[in-house]
């Protein structure tokens, strides 16, 4: 799997200059191979069919995922990360589940996904922010784990932006982008840290290379 741009154009047109990397090995180049099977995402305006490729060098095959979404999961990254937002509020899974019409059983495995993860995943951002920050400022524990992670991740986020510029190659970098791009998706699958991304296309800084930047 590859986070790659929501624009599919652009895609297409990395895939053919070549410009998009293997994950599986140190020096493939991707070259556009089919497609994956189109899947209905809530929250977005129509069905999604990921682009797959093909390593020129090692011949395996990866799909595409835009950075709008998540592996393995129906719904656009940005309402899951609302929904992990307003709980980290203190607002409960079925208020979540109301307020964006999603069934309360969802919302709650959602939740219950990222609780058995969350100083991994933490400390995972917060090792961005420090390797790619220029300055980068460390939030306080606010004594809620969810909170605390969040905050990490919008540190690496300010970082990020902060070297970069907040347009990366995957558009703007907003704090669902960066836990998609960052986790190669991973963020609610099973399987962290999620040690594919610090292989592949951009063998430096993790979020530097999956974020394209
Ligand atoms: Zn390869």
């Amino acid at each position: 799997m590859v986070t790659v741009e929501r624009d599919p154009r652009h895609v297409e047109s990395r895939l053919l200059a070549g410009k998009i990397g293997c994950p599986s090995c140190p020096d493939g180049i991707l070259t556009g191979w089919g497609y994956a099977r189109r899947r209905a995402i809530i929250g977005a305006a129509a069905p999604i069919r990921p682009r797959r490729g093909r390593c020129r060098a090692c011949r395996a095959t990866h799909v595409l995922l835009p950075v709008t979404l998540l592996l393995r999961r129906a719904y656009l990254a940005d309402l899951i990360w609302q929904a992990l937002t307003a709980n980290a509020h203190g607002v409960g899974h079925r208020t979540i589940a109301d307020r964006h019409q999603v069934p309360a059983s969802t919302v709650r495995g959602w939740l219950r996904r990222i609780s058995c993860r969350l100083e991994p995943v933490r400390t995972w951002f917060l090792g961005i922010a420090v390797r790619v920050g220029v300055d980068p400022v460390i939030p306080k524990a606010t004594g809620s784990p969810l909170a605390d992670t969040l905050a990490a991740v919008a540190a690496a986020t300010a970082a990020t932006t902060g070297r970069f510029g907040s347009e990366g190659m995957l558009g703007p970098l907003t704090a669902a982008a960066m836990a998609t791009a960052s986790s190669a998706g991973r963020l609610l699958s099973p399987g962290w840290p999620p040690a594919s991304v610090a292989v592949g296309a951009t063998p430096v800084a993790p979020a530097a290379g999956a974020l394209g930047l």
